[in-house]
C-alpha cells in the first residue's frame, strides 16, 4: 500500500574525497564495444550500456 520508492542501491562513492581521488567517482565498468569506437561509456556491471546494448558484466 504505501508506495514509497525506496532510495536506489546504487550509490556514487563519493566518500572518499580526502584520499585525493579526482577521476569520476563511477561504479561501474566501461562499455568495450562504445570504447572500441572511442566513447567511454559506464555501465553498471550486470546491465546493458545505455548506448549500443551490449551487456556488461
Ligand atoms: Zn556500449
Amino acid at each position: 500500500m504505501c508506495q514509497q520508492t525506496p532510495i536506489d542501491k546504487i550509490a556514487i562513492p563519493f566518500m572518499n574525497d580526502m584520499e585525493g581521488i579526482t577521476t569520476m567517482p563511477v561504479p561501474g565498468r566501461r562499455c568495450p564495444a562504445c570504447l572500441e569506437r572511442g566513447q567511454t561509456v559506464w555501465v553498471i556491471p550486470g546491465k546493458c550500456c545505455p548506448q549500443c546494448g551490449t551487456p556488461v558484466n
